[in-house]
């Protein structure tokens, strides 16, 4: 009996002894399994398929696929910094869902971050972006070697199998498997509509590649539905990875969010930010918004800027087109200042649940004082109308961009507003050269379906006002 009662406390003493240098001895055996000691950068080429996250056809249902023909990402761990090329292709045919397609061409973007700077390139200057450094060097810290090289840089633990490391404001979790290998990644998100959400990668199939283990086949979901999924083909450890930052990236001071207002027809305005716009509506003791569009920071000047229109009617209805991201992003705003939202009747419970998720990364009005939505939903059409002005809402049936889609028309202004499917490029050219014309064709169909008589649009992105005839022209119905 005695003896037992001392073998166990010594087997205590033992497990109490080793914690720290097990954490350490196992972060240093995977550093040195992964090839991670002497690697100070790495450049991985693959390709396979991306997804537009926030973009589903369903409110909660998957992320719409792109064929990514290039994904090229280049690290230096030491500025920290990187590069990534990324080619897509139209994924799906038909098109469903958002996220800008049916694209036209390939399109090439090039996201660069460098310490706290971040930037595009492919212009003909570098456009700066350092908003998105964090994510971005999240992703950075998120790759095999760079998340067990921020684990030794900031005393990460180990427990188990599992490494948790806060780096760059997140915690982060990794998998080791058998080989001492990085299996897996997560951390947390946010997006103003959905608030925290986890990001995951897999990385799997590990090859050699001059000393360095890399995944041949790396998976990422975002929210529970992949955003990529591609093979690597080429790895180079310690590549030439230049990341110096353009002047005109360090000397950018971001431009203050601006509301440019722009009247349509008496007591209609068109509240526009870039790439982002809403209708203002003066009815007789009240206005109605269409589109609570992006962010609270972009709901919020516009609903100082209404103040100024409209002094003494409040807001009391947002319309929403679509649960796209983009489009329901600034809706939460409206709902913690008592406006009802309208949507079609399939959007109600997705945004319930939504809405009730935790946001602990990015607090805003509604979670910082919660209150519940008050909504009123459309299923095929409805009318908002106060003798004076009226708004008609149309159910876009059978279109491929989003399954509950809202088309908002004025009759007696002949006015149109919808979320996506057609953007009205600049100047007199009629045709958005960046898409193919299957979700115009689809708009036009539920105008005329509906016997609109639409004499301008004026939707949500683009560069509208422009003539009804422009998204004819732009479908081939009359010549350019
Ligand atoms: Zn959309």
């Amino acid at each position: 009996m005695r003896m037992m009662h001392w073998t166990i406390i010594a087997g205590l003493a033992v497990a109490l002894a080793t914690p720290v240098e097990a954490q350490t001895s196992r972060l240093t055996i995977a550093a040195k399994a992964m090839g991670a000691t002497r690697l100070n950068s790495i450049e991985y080429t693959g390709s396979g398929s991306v997804f537009g996250f926030g973009q589903a056809y369903e409110p909660g249902g998957r992320w719409p696929r792109f064929e990514q023909r290039t994904y090229d990402a280049a690290i230096d761990y030491r500025t920290p910094g990187m590069r990534l090329i990324q080619v897509r292709s139209q994924g799906e045919h038909p098109p469903r869902g958002g996220a800008a397609q049916p694209v036209g061409a390939d399109q090439r973007t090039v996201q660069v971050v460098s310490g706290k700077y971040a930037w595009q390139e492919g212009g003909a200057q570098a456009a700066p972006n350092s908003a998105a450094s964090g994510d971005r060097l999240r992703q950075l810290w998120a790759t095999p070697h760079g998340i067990i090289k921020a684990a030794i840089a900031n005393a990460g633990k180990v427990d188990g199998n599992t490494v948790t490391v806060n780096v760059e404001g997140r915690e982060f979790k990794a998998t080791l498997n058998a080989q001492n290998l990085v299996d897996k990644v997560s951390y947390l998100s946010t997006n103003e509509v959905v608030g925290d959400y986890p990001i995951e990668i897999a990385y799997t199939d590990y090859a050699d590649f001059g000393g360095v283990k890399f995944p041949r086949h790396i998976v990422q979901t975002e929210d529970g539905f992949p955003t990529l999924d591609i093979t690597v083909g080429d790895v180079k450890p310690n590549a030439t990875v230049s990341l110096d930052v353009p002047a005109n990236v360090r000397d950018a001071v971001p431009p203050p969010l601006r509301v440019a207002v722009e009247k349509l027809a008496d007591g209609v305005w068109y509240l526009s930010t870039p790439n982002a716009r809403s209708w203002a509506v003066e009815f007789n003791d009240h206005v109605v918004v269409v589109e609570g569009i992006a962010s609270e920071a972009r709901s919020l000047a516009v609903m100082d800027e209404i103040a100024k229109l409209v002094p003494n009617k409040p807001i009391r209805y947002v319309i929403n087109t679509h649960a796209h991201y983009d489009h329901a992003g600034g809706l939460r705003t409206y709902v913690a200042k008592g406006v009802t939202v309208v949507t079609h009747e399939t959007n109600k419970p997705f945004y319930e649940k939504v809405w009730a998720r935790p946001r602990t990364i990015a607090p805003d009005l509604l979670s910082k004082s919660p209150k519940p939505a008050v909504f009123e939903t459309v299923s095929d059409k409805k009318v908002m109308t106060d003798g004076g002005k009226t708004i008609e809402l149309y159910h876009m049936k059978g279109t491929s961009h989003n399954v509950a889609n809202l088309l908002v028309y004025m009759p007696r202004e002949g006015l149109a507003f919808w979320g996506d499917g057609y953007n009205p490029p600049e100047g007199t050219e009629p045709r958005d050269l960046a898409r193919t014309p299957e979700q115009a064709i689809d708009l036009y169909r539920i105008i005329t379906m509906n016997n609109l008589d639409v004499k301008t649009i004026a939707p949500a992105h683009g560069f509208g006002p422009k003539p009804f005839d422009n998204l004819k022209k732009a479908i081939g119905l009359i010549p350019l």
